[in-house]
């Protein structure tokens, strides 16, 4: 009998939610925020909670800040047990890339959180450093400033040198020039940083980000040179930091302790000269999205605990051998700290499905081909379920090769496609049945998927899928006590076919389908994607016009779960406005041109356009649904969508 154990395993919760994801015996799947079990939010309850509220409609972000909280935590926490374990002489100081999410709400929760570990702040454009200070940061906490940089970034930096902590990493080799220029024009002794390329290379799908080819960092001769410079001048006390980054999401150990090794060896010869007082070993931390422990793209081999270990080790090693102080250890993971603490809810509103039942039986005059197709679909058994299947591949062939060339119609052709999948249906049974994973039975599951119509969009919120083939985990949010008997994609709403989820976690590569439960009358079913909190919020894009979901941010307590805070999603106004399409006015010139177009536009009509012009602006800009529900139509899995 299925149990809710059978779906765990199934959707392969307990391998990526990390201790934050698991689900009860009601089937539903609950979020831990603290990783205590007795601290859980049922998805259904908070589900019930925002459709009552009636102020947000789906789809609907959730985050939850004290997965950031304990995300800073465990890193922070890895570091100082590596640092005590291996009697390291210095300290460990987080820094936060902005760049990984500079939504302000997420990174306020950040800086409130990390300022027990002191957490800092990396800023790769002026933009993101306006961001920063606009926030606040400590002023003892650490602003590195990545990136390239202009006369106003440079500006900006120096002009708040002295308030903050802000240090300068050179990236590209002229930017001494003009750091040294407007430094001296303002009067600063500017704290300088220096990002270096590596012979070293990530693993996985940002392995460019490192090696000698990388676009980032300076060549050992520039970084040199550098240093003469700063001599020159007798500041060479300004060189306070030294960087490397050689990609995100770097899946395999092996590459971090090489790059480490290769980092920890320039410390030690430039601390020779110069009194650099902190390594940032740069982002990189892996996230494991599948949940298969494997150097693929979507996972990770390694913890965070052997990471930390093996990044105190090397410097350790190294500074002894070479007989140099140990710096303080600077790390800018940003995936790792934020990936865990969202994810979306969208209910599912219709489904697109070849009604197989509409075939009874071969009439007199149909062709051959079908009459012989309909006696091997009724001859499939457990022996001959793949020798069927050929000669199905074979009806089908000659079947459409007949309408091709005229001697088949229509009708003819659609009775060979139904015969095809319900031959397909049946020979999957006994394929089942015995546990048959062939090729061919993964072509007849191909044939047999079907697409699930899901409100949301896959390049506003989870756009890696689309760009970097990544895996987030995808699954429905309950009924894990029923067999899920139906299996299929999930396709968003956007009018493109990449909008479409094409991978499932599961297994390491990445499971084709997903399976489902079939919807039952009147009921929504509620599907949700999981580990959106790095990179995904702002590399977003508003393809058709869709935009940012609302949003509900929850907290846990040992007694209760609550909503500490709502967003607003966009509205369609926002969107156009954001595009240039000024709707101030918009009312008023649709409004005219109407009249213009046509002069006989009564009264009443025009109070209708204008009412309905008004009430589409300001709503949201995903589907919004109306009373009817998903159905099962004839029970054969035909879903009526609801009435736009
Ligand atoms: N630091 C720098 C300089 C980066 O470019 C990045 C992102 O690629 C990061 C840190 C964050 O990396 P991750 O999200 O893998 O921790």
């Amino acid at each position: 009998m299925w149990t809710v154990n059978n779906a765990r395993e199934l959707y392969g919760i307990d391998n990526w939610g990390n201790g934050f994801f698991a689900a009860n015996e009601k089937g539903n799947v609950v979020i831990q925020p603290t990783r205590n079990t007795t601290q859980q939010v049922d998805i259904v309850e908070l589900i019930d909670e925002i459709e009552n509220a009636q102020d947000l409609e789906f789809p609907v972000v959730l985050r939850f800040p004290q997965i950031l909280e304990g995300r800073i935590d465990e890193i922070a926490g890895a570091f100082s047990n590596a640092i005590k374990e291996l009697n390291y002489t210095a300290t460990y100081r987080p820094v936060f890339p902005m760049k990984v999410n500079q939504r302000k709400e997420v990174f306020e929760y950040i800086l409130k959180y990390g300022a027990k570990h002191n957490l800092g702040v990396e800023v790769g454009t002026k933009g993101e450093l306006l961001a920063a200070l606009a926030l606040g940061a400590p002023k003892d906490s650490l602003i590195v400033c990545n990136g390239y940089k202009d006369e106003d970034y440079l500006k900006l930096a120096l002009s708040v040198h002295s308030v903050y902590n802000i240090i300068l990493v050179v990236d590209l080799y002229e930017e001494i020039y003009d750091i040294l220029k407007y430094a001296d024009e303002m009067g600063v002794v500017p704290r300088i940083g220096m990002r270096l390329k590596l012979f070293s290379r990530g693993s996985g799908h940002w392995v460019e980000s490192g090696g000698d080819a990388s676009k980032f960092g300076l060549s050992t001769s520039e970084a040199l040179e550098i240093m003469k410079i700063l001599k020159e001048r007798n500041i060479s006390k300004s060189l306070q930091l030294m960087h490397f980054h050689i990609g995100s999401q770097i899946t395999d150990i092996r590459m971090v302790k090489s790059a480490m090794n290769e980092i920890a060896r320039i410390y030690a010869q430039i601390r020779k000269t110069a009194n650099v007082l902190y390594l940032n070993v740069g982002g990189g931390l892996s996230v494991d999205y599948n949940g298969s422990q494997t150097s693929m793209a979507s996972s990770a081999n390694y913890t965070l605990q052997e990471y930390a270990n093996d990044v105190v080790y090397a410097i350790q090693k190294v500074c002894d051998e070479e007989n140099v102080p140990c710096p303080t250890i600077i790390s800018e993971s940003g995936r790792a700290i934020t990936a865990y603490h969202s994810m979306i809810i969208y209910k599912m509103i219709g489904k697109k499905d070849v009604k197989d039942n509409w075939f009874k039986e071969p009439l007199a005059d149909d062709p051959i081909q079908i009459k012989d197709f309909y006696e091997d679909l009724q001859q499939v058994n457990a022996d001959n379920y793949q020798e069927k299947y050929h000669s199905a591949l074979q009806y089908r062939d000659e079947l459409y090769d007949a309408f091709v060339v005229g001697n088949i119609g229509l009708e003819e052709r659609a009775k060979g496609e139904l015969l095809f999948r319900m031959l397909c249906r049946k020979a999957l049974t006994f394929a089942n049945a015995v546990g048959d994973d062939s090729e061919e039975v993964h072509e007849m599951k191909k044939t047999l998927s079907q697409k699930y119509i899901a409100n949301f969009s896959l390049f506003q919120s989870f756009p890696d899928m689309w760009a970097l083939d990544q895996i987030f985990p995808t699954v429905p949010l309950h009924r894990w006590n029923e067999e899920p008997t139906e299996y299929g994609t999930i396709v968003d709403i956007t009018c493109d076919s990449d909008g479409e989820v094409k991978h499932y976690a599961g297994d390491s590569d990445g499971r084709e389908f997903l399976a489902l439960h079939s919807y039952k009358d009147g009921e929504d079913y509620y599907v949700g994607t999981f580990l959106l909190g790095a990179y995904q919020d702002t590399l977003g894009d508003f393809h058709n016009l869709l935009g940012s979901a609302h949003e509900v941010h929850v907290m846990v307590d040992q007694n209760d779960w609550w909503v500490c805070q709502k967003v607003e999603g966009d509205t369609c106004r926002k969107l156009l406005d954001f595009f240039n399409y000024e709707t101030k006015d918009y009312t008023w010139d649709v409004m005219d041109r109407c009249v213009e177009n046509n002069q006989c536009v009564n009264k009443k009509e025009h109070e209708r356009i204008e009412a309905q012009l008004n009430k589409t602006l300001k709503g949201y800009t995903y589907f919004i649904e109306k009373v009817n529900k998903p159905t099962n139509g004839n029970g054969n899995g035909a879903v009526i969508p609801p009435t736009p």
